[in-house]
Order: C-alpha cells, then sequence, then structure tokens
C-alpha cells in the first residue's frame, strides 16, 4: 500500500504543529502527519508502513516526553527513595503496541492510521525488537520495568546500548547461522540521548597512594559513558519511567590529529575503536583472553556509569538542604543486581565512597551492604561467575584491593565468631587462591556484600539455602529471600490476544483484571459454562490460525489449526531437554508410521512446534536445532503421517515471536531436569494464555501447579531430590533404559533423519559417566514417564469440554504470576521504597 503523506489538503500545505496530548483520531493523524513532515527520515512525500511506523512511533514518543518529565520533576520534588536495577540485559521487544496500549489510545491510533490509509497491525509489524539480552533474565528485567512504571515506583532500569542485541538466528541446511542483529540500523525513536549525562570510566591503570595513605586510581584508558533514556510507561498511569543505557565513546582529544596527518588511521583512533567494542554486542565470544577481557569491560562499564549516575543525583539533592550525609544514602538509594554480571558494583561503590568521596573504609562498607541487594538466577556450578585474578588486576587493580580487604575481613568475622565454620572457609570465601589459575568467585562477593540475597522461585530460593548458599545461611539466616518471578499481563496476555482479552472483560465485567491480576480467579466459576467455553474456543482458534500463518509465512510449512499445538520455545539448552521432546517426537513418528491407516485415525493430530537460539559456541545445543529441523523435514513431507503429525521449528525466537506463538498455544513443554531451572518465566506466559503446561517439578512449575490445580498440569518426571541418587545409580552401572527410548535412539541411528553425525549429540545419553556423556540431564531416566504423561495429553484432547475447562483454570489460576505481585514484594521487602504517584 503505497500512500502518500496525506496533510489536510495534500502535501503542498504542511500539518499545523503537533498537539502531542490531543486523543481524537484526527488529531493524532495529523500528529503523525506532523513528524512525517518535520521529523524527516526519508526522502520526502513516501508514506509507506515503515515511514508512517516512524512518524506513529515519533508522535506517541510526544505524549510520552510530556508525562516523562513530569514523573521526574515529580520524583526530584517528593524526593523519595529510589530503586535501580542493573541488568547486563533487556529484552525489550517493541515498543509500539505496549505504549498506546499502556497510555490508552489503541483506538484512536487504530482509527487515526486508518485516516492515512494504514493499518494498526500492519505499522507495529514494521518495528525491529530491542533484543538487548538472550533469554529469561533479560525479559524479565523488561517486564520487571513495566511493572515498577505501573506500580508508580520511584524506579530506573541501567543496561548497556548494545549496537547489535543477540544474534539473529537463520536456518540453513547446516543448522544454525547466526547473523548480526542491526536493531539500530536505521534508528530507535525510542531512545533520547542525553548529552548532559556523560561520565568518565577508567580501565587498567594504577594505585597510587596519597600522602595521607589515601588511594587514589590514576592512569589507563579513561572512555566516557554516554547515557541514552528510553521511555518505560506505565499502565493506566501517567508515571513513566527510564531505561538508561550507556554507550561508550572516547573524546574527540583521543583523536590523534598528528597521528592521522601522518597516514597512521588505525592507531589515531585506537581508543575510539575501543568504544566501540564495548558496546558492540551482548555476550561477546569469551573463548579467548581478549573476549573475557571485554565482557569483563563491559560489565564494569555498566556499573561504574551508573553509580557515577546514582551518587551524582544524590548529591544534587543534597545541595538544596543541607550537608552530605553518606549515611542517609542507603535511604534515598536501593541498588538491585539482576545476577552476578553487576557484581562490580559492590567494588566500585566502596571505591567511590572511599577515593573520590573520602570516608573511610566502615562507614564506606556500611553505606554499600545497605544499598545492595543480589538476585541469584543459577545453581548450575558451571554458570557461576568467576573471573580470573591477573584479569582483574589488569583491569580493575584498585577494586582488586578492595575485593582482597573485603575477602580479609570477612574471613577474620569467621575465625573470631564461627570455631564451626573453620573447615567451610574455603568454599565461602571470596578469592578462591588454589587453582592453577586464581578466581574471583562473583557470588560469594555478592553473598557477603548484599544485604539480601533472593533466589526466583520458592523451590530455588529453597535450593540456595539448603545447598549452594547453606553455609551462609547460618551467619545470616535473615539475608535470604524468595521472590517468585513474574510476568507483564499488559505485553503477555492483554495486547498479544486482545481476544482472549476482550473476553474476559466481558465476563468478569470488567477490565481491572490488567492490573489486578488475582481477580482472574473470577474465571473459576465459568469453567463449566458452555457458552463461555464456546467463546474461549473461538477466541483461541483465532489464535491459532494467525500462528498458523505465520508459520507458513516464515518456514513454509502448512500447520492445521484443529491439531493440537504444542509448543517450546525458549533458549536452547541440554538442561531444558528439548532432546526429551523431540526424542518424543521421534517415538511419536515412528508409532504413526507403523499403524494401519484405521488406528491412526484414532490418534490426536499435533503440531509440534520448537524455538529458540542455541549459544554460537555451544555444540550440543547446535546439533540440537539441526536435528529438530532434520526430523521436521522429514515428517512434514511424509504424506502417511502428515495429517497426524508436524514437527516445525520456528526460527529466530524473540519477543515479538513469543508474542505470536503463546496466544496461539495450547500445550508448552517446561520439561527442565528437576533443580535446574531457576525459575522460568515462559511457563507463566503460556498458563496465563489458557494453554496447559506438561514439565517437571522444576523452578515455578512448582507454583503454577499449585494455582491452577493438579488435575490440569501434565506432570511427569523425577524431582529436584531424587536427582542426585539418580545419577549415582547410573554411576554405579544401575540404569535400566526403557525400551521405547532406545527404540527411539536408534530410529535415529539408522539414518532416518539423513546423513548428518548425531552420534556425538546421541553419545551424551549414553555410558554411565564422564564428560558430556552419562547422561546428565537424565533424559533417559524421565523418557518413560514423560512419554506416559504424553498419552494423558492426548485422552484428554479428545474431550474437548474438559480440555476447555482445563484451559480456562489455567488462566483463572495465573493471577500470582503477575510482575505486579513480584514487584510490590521487592519494593516492601528489599527495596524499602513506595509508591511516587504523578497528580
Ligand atoms: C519469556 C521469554 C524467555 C524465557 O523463557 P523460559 O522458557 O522461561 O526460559 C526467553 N526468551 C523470550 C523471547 C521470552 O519472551
Amino acid at each position: 500500500m503505497a500512500a502518500t503523506v496525506k496533510s489536510s489538503g495534500g502535501t503542498s500545505k504542511p500539518p499545523a504543529a503537533a498537539q502531542p496530548l490531543a486523543d481524537e483520531p484526527s488529531a493524532i493523524a495529523s500528529n503523525i502527519n506532523y513528524h512525517a513532515h518535520y521529523s524527516p527520515h526519508f526522502s520526502p512525500f513516501k508514506f509507506e508502513p515503515e515511514q508512517a511506523y516512524y512518524a506513529t512511533a515519533e508522535s506517541v514518543r510526544d505524549r510520552l516526553v510530556q508525562q516523562w518529565n513530569e514523573t521526574y520533576l515529580h520524583f526530584h520534588k517528593v524526593d523519595p527513595k529510589q530503586t535501580y536495577y542493573l541488568s547486563m540485559e533487556y529484552l525489550q521487544g517493541r515498543a509500539l503496541t505496549n505504549a498506546i496500549g499502556n497510555l490508552n489510545v489503541q483506538n484512536a491510533y487504530a482509527d487515526a492510521l486508518n485516516k492515512l490509509g494504514h493499518q494498526l497491525e500492519e505499522i507495529v509489524e514494521q518495528e525491529k525488537d530491542a533484543a538487548l539480552g538472550n533469554g529469561g533474565l533479560g525479559r524479565l528485567a523488561s517486564c520487571f520495568l513495566d511493572s515498577m512504571a505501573t506500580l508508580n515506583l520511584p524506579a530506573w532500569g541501567y543496561g548497556l546500548r548494545y549496537r547489535y542485541g543477540l544474534f539473529k538466528q537463520r536456518i540453513t541446511k547446516e543448522g544454525q547461522e547466526e547473523v548480526a542483529e542491526d536493531w539500530l540500523e536505521k534508528f530507535s525513536p525510542w531512545e533520547v540521548v542525553r548529552h548532559d549525562v556523560v561520565f568518565p570510566v577508567r580501565f587498567f591503570g594504577q594505585v597510587e597512594v596519597n600522602p595521607d595513605g589515601s588511594r587514589k586510581w590514576e592512569g589507563g584508558e579513561v572512555l566516557q559513558a554516554l547515557a541514552y533514556d528510553v521511555p518505560i510507561p506505565g499502565y493506566k498511569t501517567k508515571n513513566t519511567i527510564s531505561l538508561r543505557l550507556w554507550e561508550a565513546k572516547a573524546s574527540a582529544e583521543d583523536f590523534n590529529l598528528f597521528q592521522f596527518n601522518d597516514g597512521q588511521y588505525e592507531s589515531a583512533a585506537q581508543l575510539h575503536s575501543r568504544a566501540q567494542q564495548i558496546c558492540a554486542v551482548l555476550y561477546p565470544g569469551d573463548a579467548t583472553e581478549d573476549g573475557k577481557l571485554l565482557r569483563l569491560k563491559q560489565q564494569f562499564f555498566l556499573c561504574s556509569a551508573s553509580l557515577q549516575d546514582i551518587i551524582s543525583r544524590f548529591k544534587g539533592r543534597k545541595q538544596g538542604n543541607g550537608s552530605l550525609e553518606w549515611s542517609e544514602f542507603p535511604s534515598k538509594v536501593a541498588v538491585q543486581l539482576n545476577d552476578t554480571h553487576p557484581t562490580l558494583a559492590i567494588p566500585e561503590l566502596m571505591r567511590l565512597l572511599m577515593d573520590v568521596e573520602g570516608i573511610g573504609w566502615d562507614e564506606a562498607w556500611d553505606v554499600t551492604s545497605r544499598t545492595i541487594a543480589y538476585t541469584n538466577h543459577t545453581v548450575l556450578p558451571e554458570a557461576l561467575e568467576k573471573w580470573s585474578q591477573p584479569v582483574m588486576w589488569k583491569l580493575l587493580p584498585r577494586h582488586m584491593e578492595i575485593i582482597e580487604e573485603i575477602d580479609k575481613r570477612f574471613i577474620a568475622l569467621i575465625r573470631s565468631t564461627r570455631t564451626d565454620l573453620q573447615t567451610k572457609i574455603y568454599n565461602m570465601c571470596i578469592l578462591d587462591n588454589y587453582p592453577q589459575k586464581p578466581v574471583v568467585r562473583m557470588a560469594n562477593l555478592c553473598v557477603v556484600s548484599a544485604h539480601t540475597v533472593n533466589g526466583v522461585a520458592q523451590l530455588h530460593s529453597d535450593i540456595l539455602k539448603s545447598e549452594l548458599f547453606a553455609d551462609y545461611v547460618s551467619i545470616w539466616p535473615k539475608k535470604f529471600q524468595n521472590k517468585t518471578n513474574g510476568i507483564t499481563p499488559r505485553r503477555w496476555l492483554r495486547f498479544c490476544s486482545p481476544e482472549l482479552s476482550n473476553i474476559i472483560t466481558k465476563w468478569l465485567k470488567t477490565d481491572q483484571w490488567v492490573s489486578n491480576l488475582d481477580l482472574l480467579t473470577g474465571l473459576r466459576k465459568f469453567a463449566d459454562n458452555a457458552g463461555f467455553q464456546d467463546e474461549w474456543a473461538s477466541a483461541k482458534m483465532a489464535n491459532k490460525q494467525r500462528l498458523a500463518q505465520y508459520i507458513e509465512h516464515v518456514t513454509g510449512v502448512r500447520i492445521d489449526p484443529n491439531s493440537l499445538f504444542d509448543i517450546q520455545v525458549k533458549r536452547i539448552h541440554e538442561y531444558k531437554r528439548q532432546l526429551l521432546n523431540i526424542l518424543g517426537a521421534i517415538y511419536r513418528y515412528k508409532k504413526l508410521k507403523e499403524m494401519s491407516s484405521e488406528e491412526r485415525k484414532n490418534t490426536t493430530p499435533r503440531t509440534i512446534m520448537i524455538g529458540g537460539k542455541a549459544f554460537a559456541t555451544y555444540t550440543n545445543a547446535k546439533r540440537i536445532v539441526k536435528l529438530v529441523n532434520d526430523v521436521g523435514a522429514v515428517v512434514n513431507s511424509d504424506p502417511e503421517v502428515n495429517s497426524h503429525l508436524k514437527v516445525v521449528f520456528v526460527p529466530n525466537y524473540n519477543v515479538s515471536v513469543a508474542e505470536m506463538l503463546i496466544p496461539g498455544s495450547e500445550l508448552s513443554q517446561h520439561i527442565s531436569t528437576a533443580g535446574m531451572e531457576a525459575s522460568g518465566t515462559s511457563n507463566m506466559k503460556f498458563a496465563l494464555n489458557g494453554c496447559l503446561i506438561i514439565g517437571t517439578l522444576d523452578g515455578a512449575n512448582v507454583e503454577i501447579r499449585e494455582e491452577i490445580g493438579e488435575e490440569n498440569f501434565f506432570l511427569f518426571g523425577a524431582t529436584a531430590d531424587e536427582v542426585p541418587k539418580l545419577r549415582k545409580d547410573r554411576e554405579n552401572g544401575l540404569f535400566k533404559p526403557d525400551p521405547r527410548f532406545e527404540e527411539a535412539k536408534q530410529f535415529i541411528r539408522s539414518g532416518v533423519f539423513g546423513s548428518y553425525d548425531y552420534n556425538p549429540l546421541l553419545d551424551s545419553l549414553e555410558g554411565n559417566s564422564g564428560y558430556g556423556r552419562g547422561d546428565y540431564f537424565l533424559v533417559g531416566h524421565d523418557f518413560p514417564s514423560y512419554m506416559d504423561a504424553q498419552a494423558r495429553v492426548d485422552e484428554a484432547y479428545k474431550d474437548r469440554r474438559r480440555w476447555l475447562k482445563m484451559s480456562i483454570l489455567s488462566t483463572a489460576g495465573s493471577g500470582k504470576f503477575s510482575s505486579d505481585r513480584t514487584i510490590a514484594q521487592y519494593a516492601k521487602e528489599i527495596w524499602n521504597i513506595s509508591e511516587c504517584r504523578v497528580p
């Protein structure tokens, strides 16, 4: 649709100045037109969907800027305690639908775009996802920001402005291919650069001792951190907070004009190119020393810039009314570390307080530990961050001094007060000097320094207290908390499934559930109501049809909306066990092949969709991607089983793809080895959308099952406390594989799915022990109970009314999993902050 800019009277007469707060469609249309004319990013007179998207987004941004300024003016006036959420990742996804939804101007915008010859649905598709994250941890940070804004909390998010997000996944004959995701290719209308917010960040150099004995970090290289702010509007409130993303820059003085004129172009701009490296990509490969150094630089860059900003805000407030009392800092500032990636905030705050602000160790330590809280996201030992001490000494010599001192004092504390813990000191302390390459254990630094440590689901928090951090619990029993994760009901139901949302609103006779998700329990009384069930079914069907169109569009595979839509989307990882899923699909395929066509008719037709990115250097994960694609290619072109089974790999899983898949799902798989998934959040998104879960007792599955009722959850597999014994038994040769499991593996080995060498992948499931062998993730052990649970799924799906009831009860029981609930708990129980609503 090639529309031209339609201002009142055509392009010759430009529209009047924008009125950003107008609500009438005609005024909004004129605002959009205004931007098409006066914020040009393209040649004039062209108004195709792309141009319309940018002009629309800019008109929405005007509205946000107004609220945003009011919000921070209000915070400044009231001067409440504020929370600063530090995260290396944010998976924001698209902003337009969310913004106009939260501003409650969705219909007006749809009408306005109609007047301009466009469809809102088509315009929002133009936006690229801001994919500054990897998976659940990054999406959690984004859901939290939405809830902080919606709950009118005085809060900020801090992160890095990666030039390229996580890679874009392409599927070729070879499997996954990674290409750079150029989300800033044109520009993002959702960020505002703050040229006045710049802080220096140093790397390398040395520590100098002043005549008075105080210490100072000098020399090395200094880069500038420049702030880019992204507005985060709350739902139906004026409050609009900031996600502040830092970009690394070198200053003009660092450009060596002499060298440049001498033809030494590269060395002339050396610091500029190093600055670019810092924010180039999320998680640069860390196989090399340089890669590791770069990651550490990124982490420090985030911490240092954010803390300087926080301190300057604290000092700015104080200038008006009296003296600067550092002891008051923790009553104005709460800093939350999203996993250990921003751990360097701890020594950096100590350094800034002591070396720059001039206060002593004891006071600095008191301030730091009362300010900082830490969220743990994993119990996998290999995922606990450790940094090489020599690398740290080189990059951050002053911070290493501080970390050594923290460690020394901690050890002294145990020695003097806890004779019972003497033998534990080696495991509890921060510096591990004994391996070949001495390391700093970041999680230990966090636990020793933070006032609160939390896990992200009850089971996970229990495991932290009984295993990973057990020794610390006896010293600081009150330090450890649970904060079960949540998801924002705006993005994950209200906006991604308007059909289902409208039905919920109609039957509950209110749309208050969007910000008070517990109201969904009101749906329970309609779970058996045939009229309600039919409306529910038709909304789900509409979503399934939309999804089917999408799948055909991106993969060319035609899927039947009347089949059971079975989805597993998440990062590809052995512990998440996509391999269990695909082995189950393979077994299903083999059995279908063996059936007569009459027998086949009695089976429940299924479409199995699997999606997710494998980390570029994670070979086994990439083999799993390849296997799913190979199985799909064979199954989907087999006319015998074609109408009973399809297997689809959904490429390039990201937030926007999730928003398409989840509303159209009926069954989703959350089948990690028990004890390994800290929480999971997509389980919550699926359940909220009336999708049934097949899953293990892991992470938040446990609580979801409690909330929605065990009869509405397809449970299977070993429990977390059984896992260690099962591994031990296997080491002792006691594991007896189920014949179905052997049959599925043998089917792959027979070459049915092509000539690719799957032996290295299959070998990980064989043997009784050894690296990459011995089935560490218990796929073989759980396979039979998984297949039995799948058989229960097939049976349940045949009873349409029963299935609909279970689906309704899933949604009805999802209230607890709103990130509004999670954030309200953080605010009260960790941050000690309260609402600061813009009048
Ligand atoms: C929610 C979400 C995740 C997390 O999924 P899990 O199944 O909880 O691991 C990952 N990626 C995207 C794009 C998401 O939206």
